[in-house]
């Protein structure tokens, strides 16, 4: 014998009850099998409202109406397929059924309140009607049914509204039917008969334990839940798109799963199949020949971690105080007087000091627990041997479950590194003795990161990096033309790189699985509604769950600098080339590094100085291992490296500056490289780096050009004014020719000064020979002296720039790979 469940899901609509009755005729060609139903889906909360809606003096007929609908849509649907369906039949019992909760409804509106076991006799109708409607389907099908009465049969305990089933008691009523092997066995879920043999329920989403009951009653050799994903997942389908499969779950871990909100399972429903050993399949009645998981004594222990399940709408209650250390019996008082209530408690922890005793509850139940607790503990509050009692609202316990972790070391430090890493705060923890499950209190809004954050740790073996991109000019431009030419390869190691949004001043494109690169143009951004905001890329993160957002800003805007504050503290990381930031006010800059260490988000800028050359990562290690810095001298800008150096050749400056202008090695107004600030931001940068408290207006600042040139008017009449500086260096260089000396445009600290200027180095100088767009960099340091640390190569172009954007984007990765 087998026992077949149909959920709601798998029942809604006439399309899916017949594909039910397919799957059912099936497995009775090969066997001898009962069927379990469910309500068709929505039925239920439609009686659920209808009682709440009556109770509350307001009108339930459309709840009422609904339902009726329901059948009568799917009756009627049904007999056009099949002539031969009794549907007189039917309509008569769906009339009775109907009249008798339009009576039943009706003593509700007069008396205002709902008993129980009014409720319960409301609740199990839609359950009662489908077996009915499931029997003459069958029967027009051609197959015998025989209709199972769970009121008779299932000897219920309990509350009217979450009875268990005496399995021992009831188990003797099935010997004793004599079934025919030629039927199919039908019989309503969700549904049981007390010892009065009145209506009782199993709970809502019961059904499944109605089969797994009615299996160990009749000793199946199996129990098929029949659902509308394809068995287990490892996480909420619903939260996690990439959730995948499990083949194979333990009784034990499915037990974990589903009472930590696995909502695929009943989490009663283990209890009987794991005591009579019988093995459990979930299926997918939209994918019959899908392979289904199965829940038996046996599991494979291959991964750590089989399934991450989160339970929502959860509170905390805490119980502390100085009477609580060293007092015998107050756990049991405590958890005394909530079961008293009737409160189910879903996890406990408790203080190690003995201070305190929290546990977590369904926030429904939150005040009948705080009084319930008043009233117990009534004296030791009122002598403050007790604090008041602390509830702690709108949380979620997200818990980890799998047999393996017994043999696994580091499962829960992976676990609450990727908490740390989605920026969710850990309320609380426990742990089960078993060692087969850990779970983390943390707070509801952050629940869907929480579980994301754990899936992409243990499951998914890709890390994935969702890259939000400002500006697409020069840097932006071959910065996306890098990942897109990267990103297999990337996935080849792990590393999902999504660009889920690019922007410049004309607008935004976003989409939550990355812009297909390939087929992106820059001009769609004009033709975009939306523009670039805070509010915007952070409510599309948030509404999409992105765990490691990124914000890479190829501006060199003061204004997206200045939102890099509110960028850190929505959970963005954020690399960028923009120096404006870094050379803002220095409590800016201590703000923002403040920031991302506490929302652990990183801020990463090494293009800053030096474009692609290491320069920042590099001198922060040095720091970081006690390296202090004493001096530092170089060339620092890549356009000023390239003017300077072909003075020596002999070149006029004003010609040289045109060229230079010409093959976009300056900025478009050459006067943002001459004026000398680009190299003061770039030296404050550095000062900062190394511990220095210093502020733009301190670098004092020669500009490469003579002492009070004009500089003023447009671009072009500057470009024309430019030949009269041609002589003040020419004259210079004519001077040091002697010396064998050139000019270079460096940037120096000494003495905790910074100075931008125009210096004359000779042959055994290091700056000499940087020249054509080089850049150099000399450190003297504590740890390099007398010979500096120095750093030389190409410090411009767009090509080397986005390189070292796209090196920062990938240091965000969360973790290193385990493979
Ligand atoms: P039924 O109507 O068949 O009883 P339910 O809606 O009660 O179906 O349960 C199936 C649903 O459970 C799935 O559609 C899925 O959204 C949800 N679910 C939650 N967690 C899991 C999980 N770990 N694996 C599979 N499904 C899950
Ligand atoms: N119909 C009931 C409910 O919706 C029982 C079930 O579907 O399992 O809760
Ligand atoms: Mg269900």
């Amino acid at each position: 014998m087998r026992v077949l469940k149909f959920g709601g899901s798998s029942l809604a609509d006439a399309e899916r009850f017949n594909r039910a009755a397919s799957i059912i005729i099936n497995k009775a060609s090969v066997g001898r099998i009962a069927v379990v139903l469910s309500a068709p889906g929505g039925v239920t909360n439609s009686l659920v409202s209808a009682i709440e809606k009556t109770v509350n003096g307001v009108d339930a007929l459309p709840a009422v109406s609904n339902i009726e609908n329901t059948f009568r849509n799917m009756t009627s649907s049904l007999k056009a397929d099949y002539p031969s369906l009794d549907d007189e039949r039917l309509t008569q019992l769906l009339d009775t059924e109907l009249s008798d909760l339009r009576q039943l409804l009706h003593g509700v509106t007069l008396l205002r309140q709902c008993p129980a076991d009014i409720q319960a006799r409301l609740l199990v109708k839609g359950e009662r009607i489908n077996i009915a409607l499931m029997s003459a389907l069958l029967d027009a099908r051609g197959h015998h049914t025989n209709v199972l009465d769970p009121v008779a049969l299932f000897s219920g305990y309990g509350d009217y509204l979450e009875s268990l089933v005496d399995i021992s008691a009831s188990k003797p009523r099935f010997a004793a039917l004599q079934l025919s092997a030629d039927d199919i066995q039908l019989m309503p879920g969700f549904t049981a008969g007390n010892e009065q043999g009145e209506i009782v329920t199993l709970g809502r989403n019961g059904s499944d334990y109605s089969a797994a009951v009615l299996a160990a009653c009749l000793d199946a050799e199996c129990c098929e839940i029949w659902t509308d994903v394809d068995g287990v997942y490892n996480c909420d389908p619903r939260l996690v798109e990439d959730a995948h499969l499990v083949d194979e779950l333990s009784y034990k871990e499915a037990m974990e799963l589903s009472y930590f909100g696995a909502k695929v399972l009943h989490p009663k429903t283990v209890s009987p199949i794991a005591q009579f050993h019988i093995p459990c399949l979930i299926k997918n009645s939209f994918n019959p020949d899908g392979a289904g998981t199965l829940v038996s004594g046996h599991t494979n222990t291959k991964d750590a971690v089989k399934g991450i399940s989160s339970l929502e709408g959860m509170s905390m209650m805490s119980v502390s105080g100085p009477g609580m250390k060293g007092m015998v019996g107050m756990a049991s008082r405590i958890f005394e007087c909530i079961s008293r209530a009737g409160i189910s408690v879903a996890l406990i922890t408790q203080s190690s000091s003995e201070y305190s005793i929290s546990f977590c509850l369904s926030s429904k139940d939150a005040s009948a627990a705080r009084l319930a607790l008043s009233d117990e503990f009534e004296l030791e509050l009122a002598n403050q041997l007790l604090d008041p009692i602390e509830v702690l609202g709108q949380l979620s316990i997200v818990t980890l479950v799998g047999d393996g972790m017994r043999e696994n070391r580091g499962v829960s430090a992976r676990f609450f590194q990727a908490l740390a890493q989605a920026d969710v705060n850990v309320v609380a923890i426990a742990q089960g003795s078993s060692e087969r499950s850990v779970s983390a209190v943390v707070p509801e809004h952050r629940v869907r990161y929480a579980i994301g954050a754990c899936h992409a740790s243990f499951f998914s073996h890709m890390q994935r990096i969702d890259a939000f991109i400002v500006g697409v000019g020069v840097v932006g431009g071959e910065l996306l033309g890098q990942i897109k030419r990267q990103q297999q390869a990337l996935k080849e190691q792990h590393i999902d790189l999504r660009v889920c949004g690019i922007a410049n001043s004309k607008g935004m494109e976003l989409a939550a699985n990355g812009i297909d690169l390939d087929n992106f143009e820059e001009a769609e951004l004009a033709q975009c509604k939306q523009k670039f905001s805070l509010e915007v890329v952070s409510d599309f993160a948030r509404v999409h769950a992105h765990i490691n957002p990124v914000l890479v800003d190829n501006t060199s805007s003061d204004w997206m600098a200045k939102q890099y504050l509110d960028f850190l503290n929505a959970g963005f990381h954020i690399v960028t080339p923009n120096k404006k930031a870094n050379t803002e006010s220095y409590d800016y800059y201590q703000a923002l590094r403040e920031t991302a260490l506490r929302k652990r988000r990183q801020f990463l800028y090494d293009t800053n100085v030096g474009a692609g050359l290491p320069v920042i990562d590099n001198l922060q290690s040095l720091l970081n291992a006690g390296d202090q810095l004493k001096s530092f001298s170089g060339i620092l800008s890549g356009s000023l490296s390239y003017i300077f150096g072909k003075l020596d050749d002999g070149m006029a400056f004003s010609e040289v500056t045109a060229q230079a202008r010409a093959n976009g090695f300056t900025e478009p107004d050459p006067r943002d490289d001459l004026s000398g600030m680009d190299v003061a931001r770039k030296l404050l940068i550095l000062a900062r780096e190394a511990g220095m408290k210093l502020e733009l207006d301190d670098v004092e600042v020669e500009p490469a050009l003579p002492p009070g040139f004009d500089s003023s008017g447009s671009v072009d009449e500057f470009m024309e004014r430019l030949p009269q500086a041609d002589a003040f260096f020419a004259e210079w260089l004519d001077k040091l020719k002697a010396d064998g000396k050139v000019l270079r445009y460096t940037g120096a600290i000494v003495d905790g000064k910074c100075k931008v200027s125009i210096e004359a180095v000779g042959p055994d100088h290091p700056l000499f020979a940087v020249k054509d767009g080089e850049n150099a960099l000399a450190f003297h340091s504590r740890y390099y002296d007398p010979i500096p640390y120095v750093l030389r190569g190409y410090g411009a172009g767009a090509a080397v720039t986005a390189a070292g954007v796209f090196a920062d984007i990938l240091r965000t990765l969360p973790w290193k790979q385990e493979v």
